[in-house]
C-alpha cells in the first residue's frame, strides 16, 4: 500500500532565508537577504575554542548547559538589565535562538492554548505553536512604526490565551520596543497569568541612544517570561547556533523538559570558550556602534535612490519600501531585483499570515563596506 502523507504543514514550503541565498547564489547577486554578518569572528575567541577542543573538552554537555557558562550569563544579566537570575535553575544553552523558540512552546503551549503573536514575525514562530497544537493568533503591525496598538491586544484575550510573543528590536522591522509598550504588557501578563516569550536575540544591536527594553528589567514581566537570546548575533558566528532562555525554574523547568529531547545539549568546546569570552565586556559592548554605523554607511549608499528607508532602530535589517519604483507584488519584485539586478532581499509580506503587502523588502545590512557600496549602486539605479 502507498505510504499516505499527512503534513503536519501542509501550507509551509521551505523557509523564505534559504529560497532567496539559493536565488542569490544562482544568479550570482549579491545577497542582503538571509541575514549574517560577513565579518570575522574574533581570533582570540577562535583560539579559545581551539584550545578547549585540544584539552579534550569533546564530549556532551551537561543537559542545561555548561555550568561556567550559565555563571557568566547570570552575571551579564545582572550588570546589564539589574536582575539577579539563578544559574542553576534560570538559564538553558540551547542550539541558537531558535531551538529556544522551539523548545519554549513545545515545552509549555498545549493544544488548544492561544499564542498572540505580532506579524511581521519571524518565520518559525507560526509553525513552531502550530507543531505543538497551538493556535496562532497574529496582530498585525504597519509601517512606518510597527507599533503595538494594546488595546487591540487586550481585545484578543481569552480564557484560552497561553502566551504572548514578542521580539525587540524587532526582525524584520527594526522597531523597538519602549518603556511604556513593557509596563503595559506587565500589567496584563500579570493580570490575566499569561507567559511571555520575548525573543531579544538582538539586544546588543540598538541605535539612535534608544535602550534595549528587555522583559528581565521589569520584575512582574521577568516573572512571566522567558528571553531569548542568541551568540550568533552578538560575536558574528550565526553558523555555530549557540543561545540561551532565561526564565524562573519553574518555567525552566518545562523548557529543559523539551529541549533534553530536541537536542539534548549542545556543544561543549564553544559554551566553554564562549564562558571566558563573555567575562570582557569590551567584547559585546561596542556592538550598537558598530551597527549603527553600518546602517548609517548604507543609507548614505542610497540618498539618490528612489527606494525610500523606513526607520531601524535596531537588529541588523534596514526595510526599504519601493512604492516610488515599482508596483509589482514584493515577491515578485524580490525575485526581479535579484535576477536581473543582482541584489537579493526578503520581501516582507512572507513575515505576515495574511501575506499583507506593504510594499517593502528587507536588507541586510551586516556586511563589509565594499558589499553595501555595490548594493548602494544597484539601488541607485532606480
Ligand atoms: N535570522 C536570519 C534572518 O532573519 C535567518 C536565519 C535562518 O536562515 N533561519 O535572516
Amino acid at each position: 500500500m502507498m505510504i499516505k502523507i499527512n503534513s503536519r504543514l501542509p501550507d509551509v514550503g521551505t523557509s523564505i532565508f534559504a529560497v532567496m541565498s539559493r536565488m542569490a547564489q544562482q544568479y550570482e547577486a549579491i545577497n542582503l537577504s538571509q541575514g549574517f554578518p560577513d565579518f570575522k569572528v574574533s581570533e582570540k575567541l577562535i583560539e579559545l575554542i581551539h584550545q578547549q577542543m585540544k584539552a579534550g573538552h569533546n564530549q556532551y554537555a551537561p543537559m542545561p548547559g555548561v555550568p561556567s557558562l550559565r555563571k557568566t550569563i547570570a552575571e551579564v544579566i545582572h550588570q546589564t538589565y539589574a536582575h539577579q537570575v539563578d544559574p542553576e535553575m534560570d538559564i538553558t544553552i540551547t542550539a541558537g535562538g531558535t531551538e529556544a523558540i522551539f523548545a519554549t512552546i513545545t515545552g509549555l503551549v498545549s493544544p488548544g492554548d492561544e499564542v498572540i503573536l505580532f506579524d511581521p514575525s519571524y518565520d518559525c514562530y507560526d509553525p513552531a505553536i502550530r507543531l505543538n497544537g497551538g493556535i496562532p493568533v497574529p496582530i498585525n503591525l504597519l509601517p512606518p512604526g510597527f507599533a503595538i496598538d494594546w488595546e487591540l491586544v487586550k481585545s484578543k484575550i481569552t480564557n484560552r490565551t497561553r502566551m504572548i510573543m514578542i521580539n525587540t528590536p524587532q526582525n524584520p522591522s527594526g522597531a523597538v520596543l519602549t518603556e511604556s509598550d513593557l509596563r503595559i504588557l506587565e500589567e496584563i501578563v500579570t493580570k490575566y497569568g499569561i507567559l511571555v516569550l520575548s525573543d531579544e536575540v538582538y539586544e546588543r544591536i540598538i541605535f539612535d541612544q534608544k535602550v534595549h527594553q528587555s522583559v528581565l528589567r521589569f520584575p512582574g514581566l521577568a516573572a512571566h517570561s522567558v528571553a531569548i537570546f542568541s551568540f550568533g548575533k552578538t560575536f558574528h558566528a550565526t553558523g555555530w547556533k549557540v543561545g540561551y532562555a532565561v526564565a524562573p525554574g519553574e518555567i525552566s523547568k518545562e523548557i529543559r523538559k523539551a529541549h533534553q529531547f530536541i537536542t539534548f545539549s549542545v556543544n561543549t568546546p564553544v559554551q566553554l570558550a564562549l564562558a571566558e569570552y563573555m567575562t570582557h565586556p569590551e567584547h559585546y559592548l561596542g556592538l550598537s556602534k558598530f551597527y549603527q554605523e553600518k546602517r548609517d554607511f548604507f543609507l548614505g549608499q542610497i540618498k539618490g535612490s528612489s527606494f525610500q528607508p523606513m526607520t531601524c532602530y535596531g537588529s541588523y535589517f534596514q526595510l526599504l519600501s519601493y512604492k516610488g519604483v515599482s508596483s509589482k507584488a514584493d515577491v515578485e519584485m524580490a525575485e526581479w531585483l535579484t535576477k536581473e539586478h543582482k541584489l537579493a532581499s526578503i520581501p516582507v509580506s512572507v513575515f505576515y499570515k495574511d501575506k499583507t503587502d506593504n510594499q517593502l523588502l528587507r536588507f541586510c545590512f551586516a556586511k563589509g563596506e565594499e558589499t553595501l557600496v555595490k548594493a548602494g549602486e544597484i539601488l541607485n539605479r532606480f
